[in-house]
């Protein structure tokens, strides 16, 4: 019963909800966001279940528009053409992908692929001079990540990583009151992210497609938090895992908890599952004050309370909010986001450590050395 499915359908009950709420679109939310000429013209390359949940989501955009599609998968182009008006000749599978490069009607690819599939899709993405939005995990290892950043500054072409909380009302709120001082300095922090697994066969549970297993997945929500939350970088990394089906986890960690110091003397202790649900939150706790969003990480709606009270940020929906914030970037050469690749190697290099410190035993992993 309970599946990834199930945490996307709980993810989409929360969708449900927010859109019972008044939903704030991205272009009142965010003032800032010039309007372009042009819209961002983007191509989803492969139509699985978050491809589905970005591109109804961009219906909702001001800046971006759906244009193209990249599938291996030919029985999903009708249904495609006619849910969103793609012609024939914006469809790509990946046999021709490469001549995506001399479409005008194609500005940006966002990879949607399982994840040990970004580090080759990205690469050859780059090579068409495409932008390029690349879902999270960015890669199976830091290696990867930085062949990727390479890639893409070779080719002049701007890379992002989906990590679309960088848009999301609450978690700027938090970022902006920590950047602020209205915490105080940062004493704490407590993160996790995880939920209960089903479906044995899935690619999640392959270390071959998806690098790593609830680590790599969502304890990545984690992790980010802990750097957005605190402002600093980690320099020393601990993890455990906890394993109690040897059988369904053989190839993938199932529960890791971890801990992350930083140069303050901050210490975030993280947790992240395949295994359970109800484990989604953020905590901040500050000499002044603290805040939590619980839940923190999910499509929304995010809740949150801070030392003040409620904090009430409008509730948005995440991919049209980042797809236009992205394209204000692009098309609008403003600052870009923490949601880049080199921000994505950060993490990278993290789960590398958390994964090292697993081999090890929990042995402390400094990360000044990498
Ligand atoms: P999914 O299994 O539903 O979709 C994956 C798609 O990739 C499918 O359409 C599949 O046909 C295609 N594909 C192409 N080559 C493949 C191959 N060799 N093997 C298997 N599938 C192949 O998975 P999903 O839930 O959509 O996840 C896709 C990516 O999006 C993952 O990296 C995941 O971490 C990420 N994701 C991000 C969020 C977010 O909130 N940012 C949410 C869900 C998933």
């Amino acid at each position: 019963m309970n599946s990834r499915r199930d945490f996307l359908q709980k993810l989409s009950i929360g969708i449900g909800a927010a859109a019972l709420a008044p939903l704030s679109s991205s272009a009142s939310l965010f003032p800032s966001f010039k309007k372009p000429g042009k819209k961002l013209r983007v191509a989803l390359m492969g139509l699985g279940g978050y491809a589905n949940i970005v591109a109804r989501a961009m219906k909702e955009c001001q800046l971006a528009s759906l244009t193209g599609i990249v599938t291996g998968t030919s029985s999903k182009i009708a249904v495609w053409k006619s849910n969103y008006g793609i012609p024939d000749k914006n469809v790509y599978n990946y046999g021709n992908l490469h001549t995506i490069a001399n479409n005008p009607d194609i500005d940006l690819v966002y990879i949607t692929t399982p994840n040990s599939l970004h580090h080759k899709h990205v690469l050859q993405v780059a090579a068409t001079g495409k932008h390029i939005i690349c879902e999270k995990p960015v890669a199976d290892n830091a290696q990867q990540a930085r062949e990727m950043i390479a890639a893409c500054k070779k080719a002049g072409v701007k890379f992002y990583v989906g990590y679309r909380l960088h848009f999301e009302p609450h978690t700027r709120e938090l970022i902006r009151m920590r950047k602020a001082g209205e915490f105080g300095r940062i004493m704490h922090v407590n993160n996790y992210m995880g939920f209960k697994i089903g479906d044995p066969t899935q690619w999640r549970l392959k270390k071959a497609l998806a690098g790593g297993g609830a680590m790599m997945d969502v304890g990545v929500y984690a992790l980010n938090g802990a750097r957005y939350a605190t402002g600093e970088e980690p320099i020393w990394v601990t993890a455990q895992e906890t394993k109690t089906d040897r059988v369904k986890f053989a190839e993938v960690d199932e529960t890791v908890t971890f801990q992350l110091g930083f140069p303050s003397g901050v210490v975030a202790s993280c947790g992240t599952t395949y295994n359970f649900n109800n484990y989604e939150r953020l905590y901040l706790i500050g000499e002044k004050g603290f805040a939590e969003l619980s839940p923190a990480f999910g499509y929304g709606p995010i809740g949150g309370k801070t030392h003040l009270g409620p904090m009430n940020q409008p509730l948005i929906t995440h991919q049209a909010a980042q797809m236009d914030g992205l394209a204000d970037c692009i098309l609008n050469g403003t600052p870009d986001p923490d949601m880049t690749g080199e921000e994505a190697l950060k993490d990278m290099i993290a789960i590398d450590a958390v994964y090292e410190s697993l081999r090890k035993e929990g042995r402390k992993i400094y990360l000044d050395k990498k």
